[in-house]
């Protein structure tokens, strides 16, 4: 099986994994819509950071991230996540 290699935005799945534990927390809507709602508003307010992924491994990348960076992907969620709440889509019929 070839290997596969991509550019990769590690900043998506750094955003993901902060999301659902901020949303909980943050007594809103977690269906499916405000979810992507609020994921996509904070990664328009995050710089993309692109690295290359062989096989799905970036892993390393992941721990050079600086405490600074984690501070502004939590601000970025927690504001996205303040739009959202006040303003919810999922009853929207278009996107
Ligand atoms: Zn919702």
């Amino acid at each position: 099986m070839a290997t596969i290699i991509r550019p990769k935005n590690i900043m998506e799945d750094l955003v993901e994994n902060k999301l659902g534990e901020l949303m909980r927390s943050a007594d809103m809507c977690c269906c499916e819509r405000c979810r992507a709602d609020t994921k996509a508003l904070a990664l328009n307010k995050l710089p993309p950071r692109y690295v290359v992924s062989v096989g799905g491994e970036v892993y390393s990348r992941f721990q050079e991230l600086s405490t600074q960076n984690q501070v502004n992907i939590t601000a970025a969620i927690m504001a996205a996540i303040r739009v959202v709440r006040q303003h919810p889509h999922h009853d929207a019929k278009y996107a």
